[in-house]
This record gives structure tokens, C-alpha cells and sequence, in this order.
């Protein structure tokens, strides 16, 4: 089903983040790029705050309610007193703030006179210190995108949260190797008017940045956040959208699911649905040979939903119903009555005595929860507080990204009580950071296109080298030999890769230098990237002159034509032999003569 996203009232902006790549973090001097070793961990609970205002975030309620604990684990070269949140912060990063404004000129950004650090209230634990370190230092850019112009509303400098290492219903564990590490904010207006567009703005910042050689590369050292909202549903922050490629089903998704709950809305409406009675139903359910919910049993409450029949099990994106809707929200596994609860092992009978507890009429339906009690009873709340929003609205919410790429419920979007100044840090006047960059030249992206059309010749191939993850390699490979030659041996990792072997970097390098060394052909590049051998074996060694002038010679005495002796040397050692030395050796033997 294509979607009509202009009818749709369809609006997107995106937040980019990318981090810098520094020697050493934000407000320390630990090591951004290097972990080290773990060498222990702590334990903490969090707080919120209320802000100066002395109102206090839903959001951070909510978190708090939960009654979290949260463990970090800390690592030798990059965790210190400060990441700790035992020790102020340090005078900020001269070098990230150079490459912030570098970055700032890069989409034409003005930036501010001096740059204010300013606390950002945390809410999930991935800070020590229940806030992140953020600073606006630049705003009012721009970047064209197939000659559309997307305004960059504001760029900010900021550090990097904790990593989350695992997590479950009592505890999250994060590493604080990554807390503090540099990364920019690139914020664009909320003029994006489809998914698709999404992806090439995403796409294009972030190539953009990484041509500057100024950011850090790899997996996780780029994130796309997604606001999304259309007309007749919600704004919806999305998280930590992976993948650049991903944005654009990401999104496709999320307004799947939000036109979906708008259906929802109606039919509720139309059929007069109700919030019944709840049951305690354990006693019905002590005994029963459902592995799943013996195991789990403390008490169970059933909730009776009149008119309801059908909706639960409603499809809202892909395999999601609107149950499993209900259950991320309340963060509590339920059954309800549109599942087949006897795949569940809960047997015939049971079932039909929740229902005659529950009075239930022929269009109705129930759901149900079984654990702890406080827990129970809070889910129940949330569940019951979920579905009186599903008669009203699609709810605004902040919402994370899953392995199908749909959104899933994380929290209430964050009010607007969450910044405030950080007291330990002086306002930091941008002048002579201003000077210190003027003549020095950072690379653009269109300059980039330039240069690779002219060594490429083929603006397909210019669009494929320059929007893939290899990039890089490439132009260390062209350094090394040719842009040619870097652009195939490009193809044949990819053609690996689509077999499942995947290529370090430094191995490429070193394959690349033997070739260059001439120790090797262009045709044996490939065969040693296959082998993850380095070695030279007899098989894949180059040819010296002089071996290829005996072999000619041979030849010759057979009374072979050239073009003979070319295919059938060729024949025998295609991995040994470049074709331009064979040519060569010809010519050499029959000039002696
Ligand atoms: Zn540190």
C-alpha cells in the first residue's frame, strides 16, 4: 500500500548524532577512542528532579517509578572521577569544540557568541549523574538535498551517553567507556514530507559529515532520532534509529501504526466499546498446566472489555497487535481472549470460567495479567489508562526502534522543564576558537563528488563509492593503487560480504600493499582477501620478468603466434602473471633476436 503523505498531513524532522573523533572525551581527559579494560562496576538509583521551575518531568517520573537500579561498569582507560559524577567536569574539549564549528560551517550555520553548557535531564539511567552536558553552538544552517534547501535549525555540542549493556524488569547495566565521548546534535526543521525524503536528508548530513575525516566511523558512532507526526495522529519521537538505510521503513512503519490506531479510535467509538469490571482470577488459574503462567503466578487480574471483541487482536503494524500495544506500554506481559489462549497450554475449562466470573457477553472480550502484585496492579493501571487514550488520540510518545523495525512504546514524550544551566562550567567566549579555524579547509561533500566523478567517469559509480559504508577504504586503497583498482577491489569485498566473509580493514591495506609492492597481481587480490591469508603461497606470487621471459621463450620454440602464447600463459597462470609484463616479455625476447 503506497501512502499519500501530503494527505496525510505527513511532517518530519530529524536529529542527527554523530560523534567527533577527539584523542579524549568532553569534560575529561579519558580516552574516547580506546575502553581498555573493565576493571569493576557501581551500583546507583536515580532521582528526578525538579527542575528550577519546580515542576518534575512525567517522563522522569515515570522512570522513577520503576524503581530501577542501575549498574556501570567502568574500564581502565576511559572511566575516571568525572564519568563517575564524583568529580566536577573539566574545562571543555578545546578540539570537539573546534570540530563542532567546523562542522557548523559545513551547513552554513551562524554560531552563537559564547557557548553555554546546559544539563539535559536523563531519564533512563545512561548518565551517572541523571543528566547529559549539551551546548548550542550554532544555528540557522542549511543543506540542499536534491536542490531542496532543509534549514539545520540548531547544532549542538553534547557527550555521548552510557552504553546499555543488558536489561531486565529489576536492573540496567551500562558501560561508561562511552559516556563522554563528543558528539555533535544536527537538528533539522520539521519540513521532510515523506520517509523517503527522510533517508536522503539522513543520508546526506551524515556523508557529510564523515567526508570531514573530523567524526568517527563504525557501527553505533551515527544515530538518526525521528520526530514524526501526521495530521490526525501524534507526534512521536523515535530513537536511535541504526542504519541510515533503516530510516525510511522506520518511519513507514510508525505511520502505519499511528493511521492504524486512528481506524482504532473510530471503531471504539462507533461500537460504544467499555472499560468493564476486574477480577482477581488466581484461583482460577492455580494449577493449570500452562507452563508460562505457573511459573509466573503470584496473583492474576482479569479486566472485562465490553464490546471489545476483535480489537485486541487488531493488527496495528506487521505482526503487532493491539495487545501487545498495551503490553509495552503497561511494560508487562498479558493474554487477552482474541489470542488462542489454549495454545498457551491454559486449559478449556478455565478459560470459559473466566469468562462466567467475568459475565462476559457474546461481543466482549478480557485481557489478563499474572505476577507480583504491585506490579500487577501498576500494569493494570497503565493498561486501563492506555486504552481510555485509544477512544480519544493516538498518544505522543518518545518510542524505540525493534529488530522488524517498527516503533515500540519507551516513555511519554519529555516535557519542557528539562534544561537548566550547568553551574560548574564557565560560559566559553567563541572568538578565538572562531580565528583559530578560519584558514583551515575542511572537506565538503560536493568537492568530494567532484574529485570522484573525474576519477570515476560514471556518476553511478560515484553515488554507489560515495554513499556506502566502504568509502573510506576506498580512498586509502586509491592511494595505494589506482582509483580503479580501488573501486573493483570495493566490489569484491561486497561480493564476499554477500558470502558471509567479512573483511577487516587493515587486511585490505596489507593485500593492497603487497599489490603495490609488486608482489602480487590485481587478480590475486581477491583470491587473498578470500583466503584471509597473507601469506604468498607459489600459487598467487608474481611472476618475475625473467620467469615470464623463459615461459615465452618456450613458447616461441613451439612456433606460437603471439596472441598463442598471451591465452595460453594466461590459461596457466591467470593469478601470477599481469598482462601488461606479459606484453612485455614478448617484446623483450623478440627484440634480442
Ligand atoms: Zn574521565
Amino acid at each position: 500500500m503506497e501512502l499519500d503523505y501530503a494527505k496525510l498531513g505527513f511532517k518530519c524532522g530529524l536529529e542527527i548524532h554523530q560523534r567527533l573523533l577527539t584523542k579524549e572525551k568532553l569534560f575529561c581527559s579519558c580516552s574516547a577512542l580506546e575502553s581498555g579494560n573493565k576493571i569493576g562496576e557501581i551500583e546507583r538509583r536515580l532521582r528526578a528532579v525538579s527542575s528550577e521551575l519546580g515542576e518534575i518531568d512525567r517522563a522522569a517520573l515515570e522512570e522513577q517509578q520503576k524503581n530501577l537500579k542501575y549498574i556501570y561498569e567502568i574500564f581502565d582507560k576511559s572511566t575516571c572521577l568525572v564519568e563517575l559524577d564524583e568529580e566536577p567536569p573539566h574545562e571543555i574539549n578545546k578540539q570537539a569544540l573546534e570540530i563542532a564549528l567546523k562542522i557548523a560551517n559545513l551547513f552554513d550555520a551562524k554560531p552563537v557568541d559564547e557557548v553555554h553548557i546546559m544539563r539535559k535531564e536523563v531519564v533512563d539511567g545512561s548518565n551517572t549523574s541523571g543528566f547529559q552536558r549539551t551546548a548550542l553552538v550554532a544555528y540557522d544552517g542549511k543543506i540542499n538535498v536534491f536542490g531542496k534547501g532543509i534549514p539545520i535549525e540548531t547544532i549542538f555540542l553534547e557527550e555521548e551517553s552510557a552504553g546499555i549493556v543488558s536489561q531486565d524488569s529489576e536492573k540496567r547495566v551500562f558501560r561508561l567507556d562511552r559516556l563522554g565521548i563528543p558528539l555533535v546534535e544536527i537538528d533539522t526543521a520539521p519540513v521532510i514530507t515523506s520517509p523517503k525524503e527522510a533517508k536522503e536528508v539522513a543520508k546526506r548530513i551524515g556523508y557529510s559529515l564523515r567526508v570531514t575525516g573530523l567524526v568517527q566511523r563504525g557501527i553505533g558512532t551515527i544515530r538518526q532520532d525521528v520526530n514524526v507526526s501526521i495530521a490526525k495522529g501524534a507526534r512521536v519521537e523515535i530513537k536511535g534509529v541504526q542504519e541510515i538505510d533503516d530510516v525510511e521503513e522506520v518511519i513507514e512503519n510508525e505511520i502505519k501504526r499511528q493511521i492504524s490506531l486512528i481506524e482504532l479510535k473510530e471503531e471504539l467509538n462507533k461500537r460504544k466499546c467499555k472499560i468493564g469490571e476486574e477480577k482477581r482470577i488466581e484461583d482460577i488459574l492455580s494449577g493449570t498446566s500452562s507452563r508460562i503462567i505457573s511459573k509466573n503466578l503470584g496473583i492474576a487480574v482479569a479486566l472485562k472489555l465490553e464490546n471489545f471483541k476483535g480489537l485486541l487482536g487488531k493488527k496495528i503494524v506487521k505482526q503487532k497487535s493491539f495487545g501487545k500495544e498495551l503490553s509495552e506500554y503497561c511494560g508487562m506481559g498479558l493474554m487477552h481472549s482474541d489470542e488462542d489462549l489454549e495454545s498457551y497450554g491454559l486449559e478449556k475449562e478455565r478459560i470459559e470460567k473466566i469468562k462466567e466470573v467475568l459475565n462476559l457477553k457474546e461481543n466482549d472480550a478480557f485481557l489478563f495479567i499474572f505476577g507480583e502484585k504491585d506490579k500487577v496492579e501498576k500494569a493494570l493501571e497503565k493498561v486501563k489508562e492506555r486504552i481510555k487514550i485509544a477512544f480519544d488520540s493516538v498518544p505522543g510518545e518518545t518510542r524505540g526502534v525493534a529488530k522488524d523495525l517498527t516503533t515500540f512504546f519507551l516513555r511519554p514524550l519529555p516535557g519542557k522543564a528539562r534544561m537548566y544551566p550547568e553551574t560548574d562550567l564557565l560560559p566559553v567566549p567563541i572568538q578565538p576558537f572562531l580565528e583559530k579555524i578560519k584558514n583551515e579547509k575542511v572537506r565538503k561533500i560536493e568537492d568530494v563528488e567532484d574529485q570522484l566523478l573525474l576519477e570515476l567517469k560514471d556518476k553511478e559509480k560515484v553515488k554507489e563509492i560515495l554513499y556506502s559504508r566502504d568509502f573510506p577504504i576506498y580512498e586509502k586503497l586509491k592511494q595505494i593503487s589506482s582509483p580503479q583498482i580501488a573501486f573493483s577491489t570495493i566490489q569484491k569485498i561486497k561480493a564476499l560480504r554477500r558470502k558471509g566473509i567479512e573483511i577487516d580493514e587493515k587486511d585490505i591495506e596489507e593485500v593492497l600493499d603487497l599489490y603495490s609492492k609488486g608482489k602480487i597481481c590485481k587478480q590475486a587480490i581477491e583470491v587473498m582477501l578470500e583466503r584471509q591469508n597473507f601469506e604468498i603461497t607459489e600459487d598467487i606470487r608474481r611472476m618475475s620478468k625473467e620467469e615470464l621471459k623463459e615461459k615465452v621463450k618456450e613458447l616461441i620454440k613451439k612456433n606460437f603466434e603471439d596472441e598463442k602464447i598471451i591465452s595460453e600463459i594466461m590459461k596457466n597462470y591467470r593469478l601470477k602473471v599481469e598482462i601488461e609484463d606479459l606484453k612485455e616479455a614478448i617484446k623483450e625476447v623478440k627484440q634480442k633476436k
